[in-house]
């Protein structure tokens, strides 16, 4: 159900309560004879209580068959019921009160509708002096200072609607513009947040990001033996492309070999860019075969790639790749990966070298 669908509901429910409770005064009156006037009988009580039943069950009936025109239909039985209460109350006291004609005013105000409220509110105006001169006056013989009054107050009831109702849609328009402007700036923070962690060239993760993350994955390796790898990537012979093609066309390289690294690895694994030329993959929840494949892969898709910029001069790099032991520390694990790359370019380049310790010497750098 909906929200107006549960809104109408509500009010149908009230109807009911309110006829119910009408019917309790009427009863209590014509038993007690309290009113004084005497004009209501048997027949009265029974056709006005079956007028106000009908006219409920009507509108649950066209609420049910109309549910596009809910809220006019719910106003609508809301005026027609409180003439009907008006005029029942009328047979039995002289004193029925002229606030039943009031609370239909309230109804478009439940649901913010200006217009309906607008609408209602001079049609009930309107059918307040209707049914004063037609029944008030010529039947219970009110005097013209009632219906004075009873307008008066039908009119300040719709001026104050209105009111209300302004207010209303000025605080709905300023919740807005804060939600609104809250979630500008989350939009602003999330894409601040990528321009911190992200390389503006790449969009591979930057150096220190890259540090971070190592940081904590060398620490669930660790705690938890959870399997990660690193892979040191460095472009071979870079300074010749550069020195021949330029830098334009170098930073074009760049961004290719990047996208290659991020088209061959999986949803788990971090491609960084750790400075220059170089870049750094983490590889997580693999076995160092199958991370050594992947970088095999990177390494013939960056060597496959189309650089017909530059007339097709290959373009190619080597990598060295180490596993995360539970001795291992972010930079250590870091500087045997950085060795064996150290071995792949000083044996011909465009290839993948796993660390090995009797081969390797990890010298520190940053
Ligand atoms: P090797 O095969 O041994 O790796 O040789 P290399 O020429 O690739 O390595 P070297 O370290 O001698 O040169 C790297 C060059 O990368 C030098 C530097 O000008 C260039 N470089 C670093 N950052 C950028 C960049 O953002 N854009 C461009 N176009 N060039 C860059
Ligand atoms: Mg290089
Ligand atoms: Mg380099």
């Amino acid at each position: 159900m909906g929200n107006v669908d549960r809104l109408n509901r509500q009010i149908l429910n009230a109807y009911w309560i309110v006829a119910a409770m009408v019917f309790v005064v009427e009863l209590s009156y014509f038993l007690t004879g309290n009113g004084g006037e005497g004009r209501a009988d048997l027949v009265s009580l029974t056709v006005g209580s079956l007028l106000v039943l009908t006219v409920a069950a009507l509108g649950e009936l066209l609420h049910a068959s109309f549910r596009r025109y809910g809220r006019q239909i719910v106003a609508g039985v809301s005026l027609t019921m409180a003439y009907i209460n008006y005029l029942n109350l009328g047979l039995y006291t002289e004193n029925a009160p002229g606030i039943l004609l009031i609370f239909p005013m309230f109804v478009p105000l439940i649901y913010f509708d200006g217009k309906l409220l607008n609408l209602f509110g001079t049609a009930n105006i309107a059918l307040y002096a209707a049914f004063y001169f037609i029944v008030e006056r010529p039947v219970y013989g009110r005097e013209i200072e009632h219906f004075l009054l009873m307008e008066f107050m039908l009119a300040a009831a719709l001026l104050l609607g209105r009111t209300v109702l302004i207010r209303a849609i000025e605080i709905g328009r300023q919740v807005e513009h804060l939600t609104k402007s809250q979630q500008d700036l989350l939009v602003d923070n999330a894409v601040s947040q990528r321009l911190i962690k992200t390389d503006a060239l790449t969009q591979l993760y930057n150096h220190q990001t890259f540090y971070e993350y190592l940081e904590d994955l060398v620490d669930q390796c660790k705690r938890n033996g959870l399997q990660i790898q690193v892979a040191v990537l460095d472009i071979d012979n870079f300074k010749k492309i550069n020195d021949t093609y330029g830098h334009l066309i170098g930073d074009l390289v760049l961004k290719e070999v990047s996208i290659r690294i991020r088209m061959t690895i999986s949803p788990n694994d971090f491609a960084a860019r750790y400075g220059g030329e170089e870049f750094a993959v983490i590889f997580t929840e693999k076995t160092p075969e199958e991370s050594a494949a992947y970088a095999e892969r990177i390494r013939e898709a960056v060597q496959g790639a189309n650089y017909s910029y530059m007339g097709n001069h290959p373009v190619t790099i080597s990598v060295g790749l180490s596993e995360c032991l539970p001795d291992d520390t972010p930079e250590s694990l870091f500087g045997k990966a950085d060795a064996a790359l150290y071995r792949a370019k000083r044996s011909g380049k465009n290839r993948v070298e796993k660390y090995d310790a009797s081969r390797d010497t990890v010298s520190r750098r940053e």
